[in-house]
């Protein structure tokens, strides 16, 4: 019986891959000092919304919710380094 499907469900993977591009545009965004302000409206973030969630990059209007997509102002710009894993590369048989 071929029941080898792999135990990690995309939508996992999905989110562990926007996590590593988020830390990728915070680090950058460290590197620029723009760093602890809001990407859409440059407002600066509270240090304790920073402190409990370092990734955060918008303030609260800015923040999208469980509703809606996000703001598409800032449009993905990390072509450089970062390889992408290739969906469903489990077979190494
Ligand atoms: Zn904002």
């Amino acid at each position: 019986m071929p029941d080898d499907v792999p135990a990690v469900a995309p939508p996992l993977l999905d989110s562990i891959e926007a996590d590593l591009l988020a830390v990728d545009r915070t680090l950058r965004r460290l590197d620029e000092g723009s760093y602890g302000r809001c990407v859409v409206c440059d407002a600066s973030l509270p240090a304790q919304v920073l402190a409990e969630a370092p990734l955060t990059e918008r303030c609260d209007r800015h923040t999208p919710d469980a509703n809606g997509p996000p703001p598409a102002g800032q449009t993905a710009s990390a072509s450089d380094g970062v390889e992408s894993i290739s969906p469903a590369s489990t077979s190494w048989s």
